[in-house]
């Protein structure tokens, strides 16, 4: 629902907030900062700078303070749409209105002074596999005939992943150890991943969660999602290849996934939704459980995706991120709220700060690729970098960012903040297990 907190012309009395790429005063994204000396309590980014709202409580009665108290947003995200929307317009008005400044100046912090923190409890993540284009790539990897599975285009494919390996961006990444097998060996070797792997994908914050027993309709979705934030779902592909049958990722999925510190609320994404691309001719018609009209008509984002990347040498010599893709949100075959429908038909019950990923997103040009694993033809046809080093997957010191934008005519664009990390090496003591192998690249 668009309203004045959307207004292209409202401006802040926070000066920075005024054209800035992610937090001008239309985004007003909710998450938990530790300010200089202070404990974690919930926020609003405002251009450069953060808003605490655990200060401000008495002003924003509009949700119950205990929600706003906490140093989690699970009970915030537990509110009603109708509940987060009247924060919304309150915080406007009160960063937009000169005569609010003085009261409010005292409890903005210089966010680059501040410690960002996981923005909810995470109770459980799944991760989907939406992004149709990825799932065609990686499909024609292994089965170049039949690319997408016939489940593909009836289910919303999903797994349940790790809640407690879900870092903050700029947490390092460890990267990982275990077991791979080489083509043409009988049996396995032991060491660090030698194919490490990101995976470019939107993540959905759950808000109002659903008794055990009681699916979420479709048609009342939209209610049970509070936001999205950025996530990178680190994957060790030599490792996935092994352990992946029968049952689907595990340890090649669950060391580590990292996510941008704050929810950009479906509120302030109202202006961005877009209707949900037409389904190819030939395509089945959803069973009716995943169906429904005005989820069509507006159940698609427009969001731009970026991925760059710095190698330890490239920042030694100062030399610019290189772009790896420029993506697109509108390649999810399957929409948010049939992901949240077809989550819960079973009667499993989501819960508020539950986060679902959409699965990498990739669109079907070869500049808008979501993994290294289909830049480099797995690996066959390694990028080059402006130094002249080569990647066919992630070595230690590389850094991977993403970076997003909701971008639409007549609206201000709203972006996410950082969603990035560096890899480092192994954990120590492996490496004088005598199985360890060295990593090889190609
Ligand atoms: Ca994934």
């Amino acid at each position: 629902m668009i309203d004045e907190t959307h207004d292209p012309k409202r401006r802040s009395w926070v000066e920075s907030a005024n054209g800035h790429a992610d937090f001008p005063i239309q985004n007003l994204p909710l998450g938990i900062f530790s300010p200089v000396d202070g404990d974690p309590r919930p926020g609003t980014a405002i251009g450069d700078s953060i808003l605490d709202l655990r200060a401000i409580a008495h002003l924003l009665a509009v949700v119950p303070g205990e929600a706003l108290s906490g140093t989690a947003l699970n009970d915030l995200l537990a509110r009603s749409p109708h509940e987060r929307r009247a924060l919304r317009q309150r915080l406007s008005a009160l960063l937009s209105d000169q005569q609010h400044e003085p009261t409010l100046r005292t409890h903005l912090h210089d966010a680059a002074h501040c410690q960002l923190h996981l923005p909810a409890r995470i109770g459980d993540y799944t991760d989907f596999y939406v992004g149709i284009h990825h799932a065609t790539n990686i499909g024609k990897l292994l089965r170049p005939d039949t690319p997408l599975l016939p489940n593909y285009k009836w289910i919303p494919i999903g797994y349940h992943g790790r809640a407690s390996s879900i870092r903050l961006s700029g947490d390092p990444v460890v990267r990982p150890v275990g077991q791979r097998r080489e083509p043409d060996s009988p049996s396995p070797v032991f060491g660090p991943s030698a194919r490490l792997d990101f995976e470019l994908e939107l993540g959905l914050w759950v808000g109002a969660g659903n008794p055990l027993g009681e699916p979420v309709a479709i048609a009342d979705a939209s209610r049970h999602m509070a936001g999205i934030s950025l996530l990178n779902d680190w994957s060790a592909r030599d490792f996935q290849a092994w352990e992946y049958q029968p049952l689907g990722p595990f340890l090649s999925k669950n060391f580590h996934s990292t996510i941008s510190p704050w929810i950009v609320t479906m509120e302030a994404l109202a202006p961005f939704r877009v209707a949900q691309a037409p389904r190819p001719e030939g395509d089945p018609k959803p069973l009716p459980y995943l169906w429904d009209d005005a989820d069509q008509a507006s159940g698609a984002f427009a969001i731009e995706l970026e991925v760059t990347m710095t190698s330890l040498a490239m920042r030694d010599r100062d030399v610019a991120p290189q772009r790896l893709s420029l993506s697109d949100a509108r390649a999810m075959y399957w929409t948010a709220a049939q992901m949240v429908a077809h989550h819960t038909v079973n009667g499993c019950n989501l819960n508020p700060g539950d986060f679902l990923g959409t699965g990498t997103l990739s669109t079907d040009s070869p500049g808008g690729l979501g993994s290294l694993m289909e830049m480099t033809l797995a690996g066959k046809a390694p990028i080059t970098l402006p130094t002249g080093e080569q990647r066919a997957f992630l070595l230690d010191g590389d850094e991977i960012s993403f970076s997003a934008r909701a971008e639409t005519r007549g609206f201000v664009t709203i972006g996410f903040g950082p969603c990035r990390a560096i890899i480092v090496e192994g954990m120590g003591h492996y490496r004088s297990v005598d199985a360890c192998d060295t990593i090889t690249l190609l």
